[in-house]
């Protein structure tokens, strides 16, 4: 039988690769946590419906990019793809519509079936913030400085660029609409066939398309900056002045999409060129029409996520973790005190290791092979003195200590 293999565009976290992700994790996590934002977790599949309603009929995502099947009682479930349609339909199952409002961290896997690629998987990981309830523009600026702290602390803020947008509220994107539509209308026979398809259902998807033949087509294109109403305009401005009081420098990009539709003002991606091709590590905007779409109430909200792959492969080096301590019994008949002494190690705190077998040298090999700074060596002499002999591993200076000691002092 071949051997066994992760399935294409997925794969296993072990050692470094760990590392890194958890890390990223682990930073972000404390962020959330210092700024108020509560973690939540929410199921890794939901009713398809909660996906196909949201996120547009025909996004990317929806049309080509879910894992959805029949699950053996015959309803349509879905891998989830991203974590906000699933943070709002949880918002509103847990009945906290009248407790707003809400600021949530959220990480784990989604799911997306794309062509597998360095920084682009068909198992990947998203950290992501939601600041439900705010209407104002600070909320906005509040969402995005949170990413910016993170990138921070995860020493690559200096390597992305914030790249920011308003895709306007109903009356500016109506209006840039209708202008699109007559643009693309104009050179239809320039478009790609899937843009062609878009154009009337969805205009604004074809800004967002990767085919060179429409990406031509774009520079020209109409802005939304045109179409602006004095309101959206307002709230726009209002995004930029608390984008400069939290200190986020950031840059216009009036050629900012998003690839899903329920965004509406602020949209925003920090992107990087140590990437390649799949520079995007962290991307959202406002979506106040999303909770009444799902049948809950107009509430408004901001949010973004971000993939952890990416921002793990832009790091610098992987956190180093502090080796374990190893004890070492100098032959069998000190085994057993060595396990109470590896016992009572792990009990204070302290990451102990023993080998499961072997001789005294045997077992000193082992301690400097997993780079262990000290060994606890427990022999005949020491038994009956109630000590061990603390070694330093790099120096090779050793001291007796007695037992009950020996986790406050490898502390
Ligand atoms: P892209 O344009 O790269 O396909 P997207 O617009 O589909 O990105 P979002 O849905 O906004 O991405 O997801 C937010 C972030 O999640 C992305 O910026 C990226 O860092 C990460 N991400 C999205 N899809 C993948 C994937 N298939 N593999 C790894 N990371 C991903
Ligand atoms: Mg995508």
């Amino acid at each position: 039988m071949a051997a066994l293999q992760p399935v294409r565009g997925t794969h296993d976290l072990i050692g470094e690769a760990w590392a890194r992700h958890d890390h990223v994790v682990a930073t972000a996590r404390a962020i959330a946590a210092r700024y108020g934002f509560a973690p939540w977790a929410t199921p890794i599949f939901e009713d398809t419906s909660v996906f196909s309603r949201t996120l547009g009929e025909t996004s990317d995502v929806v049309t080509k990019e879910m894992y959805s099947f029949p699950d053996r009682g015959g309803e349509s479930i879905t891998l989830r793809p991203e974590g906000t349609a699933g943070i709002c339909r949880a918002l509103i199952s847990n009945g906290l519509t009248q407790s707003l409002p809400q600021k949530i961290f959220y990480s784990g896997p989604m799911f997306r079936y794309e062509r597998p690629q360095k920084g682009r998987q068909r198992q990947f990981h998203q950290i992501g913030l939601e600041l439900i309830g705010p209407a104002e523009p600070l909320a906005d600026a509040e969402a995005i400085a949170r990413g910016w702290d993170i990138l921070g602390e995860l020493g690559v803020a200096n390597s992305c660029v914030l790249e920011l947008n308003t895709l306007g509220d109903q009356a500016s994107r109506d209006a840039w609409r209708a202008a699109l539509v007559a643009y693309f209308t104009a050179r239809i026979d320039e478009l790609s066939d899937e843009s062609r398809a878009r154009l009337h259902r969805n205009p604004l998807r074809i800004l967002d398309s990767k085919s060179p033949a429409d990406r031509a087509l774009l520079a020209d294109a109409p802005l939304i900056g045109g179409f602006l109403t004095p309101q959206a305009a307002s709230f726009y401005d209002g995004v930029r002045d608390h984008l400069a009081h939290f200190g986020v420098p950031f840059r216009d990009n009036p050629h900012i999409v998003r690839g899903l539709d329920y965004y509406s003002h602020t949209a925003f991606e920090f992107v990087t060129t140590a990437l390649g091709a799949q520079g995007t590590v962290l991307a959202g905007g406002r979506y106040d029409g999303l909770i009444a779409q799902m049948g809950g109430p107009h509430i408004p909200a901001v949010g973004w996520a971000a993939g952890i792959e990416r921002l793990a492969m832009l790091l610098d080096a992987p956190p180093e973790r502090a080796a374990p301590v190893s004890v070492v019994p100098m032959d069998e008949a000190s085994e057993a005190a060595a396990v109470r002494v590896l016992q009572s190690l792990r009990c204070g705190g302290i990451a102990a290791e023993m080998s499961y077998r072997g001789n005294f040298r045997r077992r000193l090999e082992r301690a400097n092979k997993i780079a262990s700074a000290f060994a606890v060596i427990i022999g005949p002499d020491e038994r009956s003195a109630g000590v061990a002999q603390l070694k330093n591993l790099a120096t090779g200076e050793q001291i007796a200590v007695p037992i009950g000691e020996l986790p406050a002092r490898l502390r």
